[in-house]
């Protein structure tokens, strides 16, 4: 299956999220059948990561954007089992810190978009500047209603600096959530995740939903193309998630750089290495 076809908000379309069954699993029954292709997209990444490292002109932006307990964390511990740590960042977006208060909304998404050669993943992103803001009136409509157009300029910043950026929402049911929360409660090792307002924000489900969709029909461009992915089984977010990164980062043209020495010359001094010894 084609995931970037199927998931992608085509620039310009208003998505209706009710509509997007998130517990969609293609044509695989269970994770059973999906794992040796899960395995395989992820030895794609590996290769494809080692060579971004290498070439260092490019970069990739991947954002994550997900209601509680949406999946954004299993992702990232995901899709990292293809990366060498070496050149992967992840950057968390929580509430903004006074200094990050006093500054433009997008300051501080600048101020962690990946350098060339690197990979970074938003958790959370400058998103929430137009979700949880909005949701929560933390400021005017007349604020956030301008930063869809200014995040679009940001992106073409990062993309006109050879940043692709990929980003993903991750689409679960309100049944679902529940029972991830239910897991929490009965899991000694997940209560450090619950917060009290686990509970305050599902109930701002529908708002969320409306904020996120005004978030994807604005903000899908050609350059910077938002994914929405049925999240309720795991595997197949993580197979869906990893195959649309691959196929993104095999059209980046990666190479390997030519050695920047004279290998040559490099030869005849290995030989002359070899014959001395200490
Ligand atoms: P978590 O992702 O569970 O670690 O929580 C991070 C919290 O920070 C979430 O509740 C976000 O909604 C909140 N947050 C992130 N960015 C912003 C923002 N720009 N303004 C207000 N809250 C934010
Ligand atoms: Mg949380």
């Amino acid at each position: 299956m084609n995931y970037r076809k199927r998931f992608i908000v085509e620039p310009g379309a208003k998505p209706r999220l009710a509509k997007i069954d998130p517990s969609y699993r293609g044509k695989h029954e269970s994770e059973e059948t999906a794992l040796p292709e899960i395995a395989k997209e992820v030895a794609r990444i590996d290769r494809l990561q080692y060579l971004l490292y290498a070439d260092a002109s490019q970069s990739l932006l991947i954002v994550l954007q997900a209601l509680d307990a949406g999946g954004k964390d299993g992702v990232i511990r995901h899709l990292f089992t293809g990366m060498n740590p070496q050149g992967t960042r992840v950057f968390g977006f929580k509430q903004p810190t006074p200094a990050e208060l006093a500054h433009d909304f997008l300051w501080r998404a600048h101020a962690h978009a990946p350098g060339h050669g690197e990979v970074v993943i938003f958790n959370r992103s400058h998103y929430e500047d137009v979700l949880v803001v909005r949701v929560h009136k933390l400021v005017p409509r007349s604020v956030w209603s301008k930063r869809y157009e200014l995040i679009n300029d940001f992106e073409r910043i990062l993309t006109a600096n050879r940043t692709r950026i990929l980003k993903f929402h991750l689409h679960i049911s309100p049944q679902e959530q529940l029972a991830r929360f239910k897991q929490r409660l009965d899991d000694p090792a997940r209560h450090w995740k619950i917060s009290e307002s686990d509970y305050s924000e599902r109930e701002l489900w529908p708002k969320y939903l409306e904020a996120y969709e005004e978030a994807l029909a604005l903000t899908s461009t050609e350059r910077a193309p938002w994914y929405v992915i049925p999240s309720n089984h795991k595997w197949f977010r993580n197979l869906a998630i990893s195959n649309i990164v691959a196929d993104t980062m095999e059209e980046m043209g990666l190479k390997l750089p030519p050695a920047h020495v004279d290998l040559k010359q490099i030869c005849r001094r290995y030989h002359a290495a070899e014959h001395k010894s200490f």
